[in-house]
Formats: structure tokens, sequence, C-alpha cells
């Protein structure tokens, strides 16, 4: 008998359940590559012996990474018989079998990664931001900026200033590089138009790899020309275009970030030899829990900035991304913004105030998110 199976524990792994979960945006969330107006998301429900309940939600976005609700319930019901019976307490070996499973699909082990952390968790009742190591208990969130013309820009930056947002994540390389320099050029006179309260708006560029290095170097020479300052430009090339992004970094004033070209810890320390980027987007669908906590520890002890991420999520995998990003903490650029594009779901979350503040004190164990009709 293996040391992992003893079903006479509480901790021993009973169930896990996983069903399509269905989330409608208030709005299509457009990028370079696509506008999903629903996320096809997927809930992950672990038993343990006990009758303890952890939740994990896995959110596939088939136009970044080819995951599609479909395969990550095939991946996770694959996954599933070598899970069972196991010990939730050594987490970093039932990774391992998620990671041999399903090599492929990272959300799909994201989702469950959290499902079974999340269980270990509330049977201990410790808070997950206290797991990751305590470091802080509040994030603030940007407000991401969809791809769409100047008029949807200038409304969408209006309503971001009036709920005192002070980071705008605009995203570019849907379009040309003309109407992207007009929109985000609207986008900053907006800022400025409103005066010294919000002087201090900064803007982050995602092109999500929708740009060539020469567009991508035209579009900043053209904000460049209209004093309009960037804070970040996140994935100008696709991640195949290695010595593109290697172009626009070496030519560009503004700080490159990587994203899609971030996936794996290895990806991190080509993008750290190569002295390529200044920060990193960690995102725990993109890469899987424990290979994001390997990413992270790499880009930090190289002096990159950190941005933590998120697909197009609900409440429950973005609350798992702030407790990872708090605990851990260092993170200067928080994206967590995507539970305000979800018009409705299922979830009571502790610790999410206004849509985009995470103060995860008031969570005592676990990621504090539940499902509202089971709320005891
Ligand atoms: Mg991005």
């Amino acid at each position: 008998m293996s040391s992992h199976r003893s079903s006479s524990r509480a901790s021993t792994i009973t169930q896990i359940d996983v069903q399509p979960l269905d989330l409608p945006l208030s709005e299509p969330f457009a990028i370079s590559g696509g506008a999903p107006n629903v996320a096809q998301n997927v809930l992950v429900r672990v038993t343990l012996a006990d009758g303890t309940v952890g939740l994990g939600e896995a959110a596939p976005f088939p136009v970044v990474s080819g995951e599609t609700q479909a395969s990550t319930l095939l991946a996770l019901n694959d996954a599933r018989p070598r899970l069972l019976g196991q010990d939730v307490r050594t987490l970093r070996h039932l990774a391992a079998t998620l990671a041999e499973v399903c090599p492929d699909e990272p959300a799909a082990r994201a989702g469950c990664e959290l499902g079974l952390l999340d269980a270990l968790l509330r049977q201990h009742h410790l808070p997950m931001w206290s797991f990751f190591g305590g470091q802080t208990k509040t994030l603030v969130s940007d407000l991401t900026i969809t791809a769409g013309d100047t008029e949807h820009a200038i409304a969408a930056t209006q309503a971001a200033l009036l709920r005192g947002f002070s980071t705008l994540k605009i995203k570019v390389g849907a379009g040309s590089v003309a109407a992207d320099a007009e929109r985000v050029i609207a986008i900053h006179r907006q800022t400025q138009a409103r005066g010294v309260a919000s002087a201090s708006v900064q803007l982050v560029l995602d092109a999500n790899g929708g740009y060539s290095a020469d567009q991508a170097l035209l579009l900043l020479a053209e904000l460049a020309a209209a004093r309009v300052p960037i804070a970040l430009f996140e994935q100008p090339v696709a991640r195949a275009d290695r010595l593109g992004l290697l172009e626009v970094a070496r030519l560009s004033s503004v700080p490159i970030c990587a994203d899609e070209s971030a996936r794996t810890a290895a990806d991190v320390l080509w993008l750290v030899q190569s002295r390529v980027v200044r920060a990193i987007n960690l995102k725990l669908m993109k890469s899987g829990l424990f290979e994001t906590l390997a990413m992270y520890e790499i880009a930090r002890s190289a002096g990159l900035q950190l941005m933590i991420g998120g697909m197009v999520e609900g409440p429950l995998a973005m609350a798992a991304a702030a407790h990872v990003a708090a605990g851990l903490g260092g993170f200067s650029f928080v994206d967590l913004d995507t539970a305000l594009f979800v018009a409705s779901h299922p979830f009571q979350a502790a610790g999410l105030q206004h849509d985009a503040t995470w103060d995860l004190q008031a969570v005592h164990a676990g990621h504090g998110v539940t499902l509202a009709h089971e709320e005891k």
C-alpha cells in the first residue's frame, strides 16, 4: 500500500466533482484574438473524508491557451481516479500527478489545485493568504479597457475614473496601430481632463501578442510624440516571436512585461537570462498553481517586477489569485478585475469589495468563496 492511501484519515480525498460554470459577461471581453461574451469555466468540488468541501474554479480561455470547457472537464475526469483516496496534505505530490495526467491543461490543473488547497485549508481553519506567507492582505486592482473603438474607450475611461481606478490596462493590438494610438491618446486626455485628482492615473498597454515588433515600436513612437506616458507595455508580440520581443525590448523606453511569453518556469528563466523584460504577468490559469510559485521565485530573485493577472475568471479564481499575490507579496501591478465583467455568478466572495478591491482580512479559512445557495 502506498503511504498516501489511508481511507481512515479525515484528510483523504473521497470525491471530486467537476461541472460546467457558465458566467455571462456584462460586455464582451475584447482582446487581440477574440471577444468572448460568456466565460465557459469549470467548477471543481473536492470532498474529504470528514465532509470538508473545497472549491476550485478553472478558467480556460480558448483564444489565449487553446483550452476549452470541454477539454478541461475531460482532463479533470481523467485525473480523478489518480487523486481519489489520496491524502490532501500531500499537495505537491498531487500537483505532480496532475502535471503528469494533464501537462497541457494548466487551467484544469489550477482549478483542481485550488479545490484541493481550499479543502486542506478549510479543514485546518487557515486562510489562503496565510498559507502563502501573509505578506499583505489587501490588493487594489486596475481596470481593463477592452479593445473597441475610441468612443467605447472614452466612455469606459470616464466610468473607470468615476469609480476611482488609478491604473487602466488598455487592450491594444486588435486593430490598426493608428486606431490604437488614437484610443490611447483619447484615454490619456480623459485622465488629464479630470485634473489633479486623477493626475496619478497610470496607463498599461497589453497587446496580447497582436503586433509585429515594427507595429509595437510604431505605437510607442506615436504615443511618445503625443507625450502620453505609459507605465508598462505587456506582450507586444506573439509568444513564438522571441526575436521580435528582443527587438521591442531593446528599442523601447517603456518597460516591457511578458505574459503569453511566460507560461512556465523555464520561460521565465529564458526571459531573465536574455534580459528581455522588466516585468512578468503571473496567472494561475496560465501555468497552474505550483508552476506559478516557481515562476515567482525566479522572477523575484532576478529583480523583475510582478503583475498578478487572470483569464476571464469568476470571483472564485480571482479570489484565489488575490490570496496568492497578497500572501507572497511584492506585486507592483494587480490585474484582478474580470469579476467586474461577469454579469452574474453563483458565489458569495468574502474579501471582495466593490468588485475590484481585495481585503482578505475577513477570510478565515481557504479562499473564503462559497456557493451562495449553500451559504451557512
Ligand atoms: Mg496580458
